[in-house]
Formats: structure tokens, C-alpha cells, sequence
């Protein structure tokens, strides 16, 4: 799928919402929420719908809650609760005071829940879980009702009361909506709604045995807060009709309504919670946060910007139907962003000497660079050059093929925003025969100006000075998977792994002026690509910086693989 076809794709939501305005319902109001579980941290596909709900409350002068959709203990923490605040913030995005918990509403739950057993519309099943699915039917057959369906409603009260009370073991009883057994919708089967579960929560302790399952929970939630459009992902569409009929059952006026679109799937990654736990906890990476992974907080370590991934949200739109979309797209929203505003800098990744055999022994000068070509607001920094300066082993070739603009013997070339120099000779390793050092010649009055010859000097390479530089680790990502769709891989989808995704560079030199930069900071290291102190590991002592992305969409030419 190409840019221009993801933008042409027309938001049928936001045409859903204009209708409902059009007609005054909900008195013309748009309220929407983000409702992630706190079981693990946020991810890209989490970015497209927090751009699509925040994004559609902006433009309709509406609200977004951030709601925590932790209704079940298992795995749920405060951890996660907290990442998820930190990623929502960093993304650019505001709940005000409407930062909500679904626990919080497990007592109105509860509630509500009665109510449909005195409506009659609820019963407590004694059947195992395996007789449940035995007996739900399958696409083709209808399903049996359950010898327990025609329970009174005093023995449900009854019963569910002490399945609150912790009288029952899990798994003993659940609460069923009684709907229809033969509806050919097995989601309405009459749905489990309540299950035992003997588990603390991370929130409210002990205090709950019950736990209202996410059909029953959800759409009430969205009641409580009064949203007006419900908006979710693809794999609830069969759950719609029962989202509706609870909402039918319990809510008087000014129901929501669900609105299911296509989730977003990247290519060359996994975006399941599930499989992001797996690689976390099996160490296949080195945490949440490592910066191949997917999640905001992989992609803020990386060096990524919450405007590159709001604008890949709005390239990609919003429609019914998935795809797998191209990471490269991904990443030239973060150098398109980064081409604005990350200053220049220069750095060598794999540090070949060059003496400067005419340049006068000790001196220093302090070369006046740019901070950006276009943009003179950036300012300008100096930049020391002497006689001994590091070039990357890969600018200069023996052999060189044919046009070869880079450094070669009998060759000149252009230091950036220096001298054009001249090779003379190049000194090998008597041991292992390699290229150790290559002495130059440097042409006094080209600084920044040509030839006093009008000879012509085609290549410019970047060079750092060799003993005012700083050495520096440098970690150059590559994708996390070998293959486009890893989750489609048949088998185990880590064996898809790419074993390459991370090279650490540690005798790296960047230029001095990066000596105190700030964690976080990000820089374009001419003709290598984009970089970043990292945040976690990186010290005034030891600076690491990360590969956000390279120059260009084919893996660094230079410095990649
Ligand atoms: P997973 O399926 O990976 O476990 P999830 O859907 O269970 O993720 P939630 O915390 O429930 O994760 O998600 C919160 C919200 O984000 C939901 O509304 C969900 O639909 C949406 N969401 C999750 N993954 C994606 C995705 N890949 N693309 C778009 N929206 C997503
Ligand atoms: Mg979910």
C-alpha cells in the first residue's frame, strides 16, 4: 500500500460522528476514551487509537478519557498503569482530570448485574467451563441452554451474593446474561459475564472474588463516563450486538455506541501484547524499553519523536479493513522530523587515522560549523581540527572503482566543512598487513573555498579530530524480525527473530562539542544518519548514543551492515 492509497482512505468514523451531530444525538456532544489494560506497555497499534480518540475529541471540541480497563487481575500492575500514563503524556495528549479505572466501578457492576437478574435477564450456570463450550453450539449447530437457565431469580440472587462472599470455589459458578442459545452470533450464546476468581487485584486487594468479564464491563464503563462513541478494534465487531443488548438492558438515555476499525499491524515486528511479554521475559531483548521494540518506550529510547509517530498515525487513516503496514514508513516520518530539527554533528563510527603531515604540529584551530544547513536560527558551533583526525575506514579504498569520490591514493577530497586534502601514502600493520594510517596533505586555502586552482574536488568526507574527540559506544538497530509479518510465521514466532538486530559499536569518536549533551538529545551525524544520547545508559565518562534512523531507506551505506 503506497502513502497517497492510506490517505486517500476516507475516516468513516468521523463521518459516523457527523451525522450524529447532524441529527443533535447525545445533544451534540463527542466524548471518546482510551481504555488500554495495564498488562503491559503501550505499543505503535496503541498510538494509532490514542491519535484517533484524543484526535477526534480535539477537532470536536469533545473530551478523551485515559481509562485503565483493569477488570481482570491477572497481570495487571502498577507499573504498567504508570507506563502508560508516561507514554499517553510524552505521545502530546491531555485527560485533564478524566484519568479513570474500570475497578473503581466494580461495585456500580456489581449493581447493574443484580439488576439483570431481577429483570430476569441473568442466571448463575453451574457448569464446568469445558460443559459451557460443550454446550455453546458451534457456527453451524445452535447451542443446548443450560439445566441451570431457568433458575429462579431469589435462588441467582442467592447464589451470586455468595459468589461474591467467597463461599465457591473458582470455576464453580458463573454469571450468564440469558440471551439466546440459538442465535446464530455465538458471542450471544448467553455470555458469561461474571467468573470467580480467587486473585488479589492490584488495585482493590482482596476486596473482590467476582470479576466482571470485558463484555459486561466495558460498555457499562462507557455508560458511567458517558461516552459517546465507543471506539475499538476489529476483533470486537461480533461483540457489538451483545455490547448493545447490555446497553439495551441497563441504560436508559444517551447510550454509546461501538465503532470498531482496523487495527494497525507493522511489518518487521509483533504488536500483541502477548508476544511483547514473551520477548521481554524470555530476554530476546533487553526490556520494555529496549529501543527495537515497538512500544512507545522503545521508540522514545530509539530517538523516535511524538511528532513523527502522530504524523505516521495520520498518514496511515483509519478503515475497516487490515493491512500490514511498511515500517518504512514509520521511519521516514521520524527523519522527515528529525531533518528539521536535530542539529548537525560529525562522528566517526569505524575511526581510520589520517596525519596531516604539512599541518603544524599542536595546533588547534576552531573550525565555525552550521548547526543546520537551512535552518541559520540553529545557530553555529566550532569544531577543532589538527593534524591527526579520525576518517571512516570506509572513505577511503585503495583499489577504488571507478568514480570513486572518496579518499583513495593519488586522490583529493573535501573534509566537511574543512580542507581538501591530498593522500601521500598510507602506512600498514606489520603484523596483519592492514591499513593502520594514511597520511595526507592538506591545501591551506580551501577552507571552506575551492582550490585556489580551480581543480575540482568532488567527494566530501566527515572527519573528527583524533585527540579531541570522544570516544563513544554507538549501537546501530536493525530490524527485530527477519521476516515482514512475524506473527503470521508458521511456528514459533521468535525463531523469526533477526539475531543481527543490535551492533554495538564501542570504539566510535564523536565530535567534542558533544561532550555534555543531554540525554534524549538527538543529532544528524553527517552522512551517517540520525543518532541519540541515550537515556538510560549513557555518562558524561561513557556517552551511547542510539541509531534512530539512517539517512536513507536502505540500511546505512557506511555504517550499517
Ligand atoms: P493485545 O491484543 O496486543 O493484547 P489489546 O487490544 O488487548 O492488545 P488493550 O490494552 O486492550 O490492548 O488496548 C487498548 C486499546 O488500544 C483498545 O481500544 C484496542 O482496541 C487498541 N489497540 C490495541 N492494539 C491496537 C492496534 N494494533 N492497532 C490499533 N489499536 C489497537
Ligand atoms: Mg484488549
Amino acid at each position: 500500500m503506497t502513502q497517497q492509497d492510506i490517505q486517500a482512505s476516507s475516516d468513516f468514523i468521523r463521518e459516523i460522528i457527523d451525522e450524529d451531530i447532524k441529527i443533535n444525538k447525545h445533544s451534540g456532544k463527542v466524548a471518546t476514551r482510551f481504555p488500554p489494560e495495564p498488562n503491559g506497555y503501550l505499543h505503535i497499534g496503541h498510538a494509532k487509537s490514542i491519535c484517533l480518540n484524543f484526535g477526534i475529541a480535539k477537532q470536536y471540541k469533545g473530551t478523551c478519557n485515559l481509562r485503565m480497563d483493569d477488570t481482570d487481575p491477572a497481570g495487571e500492575s502498577l507499573e504498567y498503569v504508570d507506563s502508560i500514563i508516561q507514554d499517553v503524556r510524552w505521545l502530546g495528549f491531555d485527560w485533564e482530570d478524566r484519568l479513570f479505572y474500570a475497578s473503581d466501578y466494580f461495585e456500580a457492576l456489581y449493581a447493574f448485574a443484580i439488576q439483570l437478574i431481577k429483570a430476569g435477564k441473568a442466571y448463575v450456570c453451574s457448569l464446568t467451563a469445558d460443559e459451557i463450550r460443550e454446550y455453546r453450539g458451534t457456527l453451524i449447530e445452535p447451542g443446548q441452554e443450560s439445566p441451570y437457565r431457568n433458575r429462579s431469580i431469589e435462588e441467582n440472587l442467592d447464589l451470586f451474593a455468595r459468589m461474591r462472599a467467597g463461599e465457591f470455589e473458582d470455576g464453580t459458578h458463573v454469571l450468564r446474561a440469558k440471551i439466546d442459545m440459538a442465535s446464530p452470533n455465538i458471542v450471544m450464546r448467553d455470555p458469561v459475564i461474571y467468573r470467580i476468581k480467587h486473585a488479589p487485584h492490584y488495585r482493590t486487594g482482596n476486596k473482590w472474588v467476582v470479576y466482571p468479564m470485558y463484555d459486561f464491563a466495558h460498555c457499562l464503563s462507557d455508560s458511567i463516563e458517558n461516552i459517546t462513541h465507543s471506539i475499538c478494534t476489529l476483533e470486537f465487531e461480533n461483540n457489538r450486538p451483545l455490547y448493545d443488548w447490555i446497553v439495551n438492558q441497563l441504560i436508559d438515555k444517551n447510550r454509546p455506541r461501538q465503532i470498531e476499525f482496523a487495527r494497525l499491524n507493522v511489518s518487521y515486528t509483533v504488536l500483541s501484547k502477548r508476544r511483547l511479554i514473551e520477548l521481554v521475559e524470555n530476554k530476546y531483548v533487553a526490556g520494555w524499553d529496549d529501543p527495537r521494540m515497538p512500544t512507545i518506550a522503545g521508540m522514545r529510547r530509539r530517538g523516535y519523536t511524538p511528532d513523527a509517530i502522530r504524523n505516521f498515525c495520520g498518514k496511515i487513516g483509519v478503515a475497516k479493513n487490515e493491512n500490514l503496514v511498511d515500517v518504512s514508513l514509520l521511519e521516514a516520518c521520524v527523519r522527515d522530523d528529525l531533518n528539521e530539527k536535530a542539529p548537525r554533528a560529525m562522528a566517526v563510527l569505524r575511526p581510520l587515522i589520517v596525519i596531516i603531515d604539512n599541518y603544524p604540529d599542536g595546533q588547534i584551530e576552531k573550525i565555525k560549523c552550521a548547526n543546520h544547513p537551512q535552518n541559520p536560527e540553529m545557530g553555529t558551533r566550532t569544531v577543532p581540527f589538527s593534524k591527526r583526525l579520525f576518517i571512516e575506514r570506509e572513505d577511503f579504498e585503495e583499489n577504488p572503482p571507478k568514480k570513486y569520490k572518496r579518499l583513495a591514493p593519488g586522490k583529493e577530497v573535501r573534509l566537511r566543512n574543512a580542507y581538501v586534502i591530498r593522500f601521500e601514502r598510507l602506512i600498514r600493520d606489520e603484523k596483519t598487513g592492514e591499513i593502520s594510517a594514511i597520511h595526507c596533505t592538506y591545501a591551506p586555502e580551501t577552507l571552506n573555498g575551492p582550490p585556489s586552482d580551480d581543480r575540482k574536488v568532488e567527494g566530501v568526507i566527515h572527519w573528527v579530530s583524533a585527540d579531541q574527540a570522544i570516544q563513544a559506544e554507538i549501537r546501530l538497530y536493525d530490524r527485530l524480525f527477519n521476516v515482514p509479518n512475524p506473527a503470521a510465521y508458521e511456528g514459533e514466532f521468535t525463531t523469526s527473530l533477526n539475531n543481527n538486530s543490535l551492533e554495538v559499536v564501542t570504539d566510535a569518536y564523536v565530535e567534542a562539542s558533544l561532550k555534555n549533551s543531554a540525554p534524549g538529545n538527538s543529532y544528524q551525524f553527517e552522512r551517517l544518519g540520525y543518532f541519540c544520547v541515550d537515556i538510560k545508559d549513557s555518562s558524561p565518562n561513557k556517552p551511547v548514543f542510539n541509531r534512530i534512523v539512517p539517512l536513507r531507506d536502505s540500511w546505512g551505506k557506511i555504517a550499517g551492515r
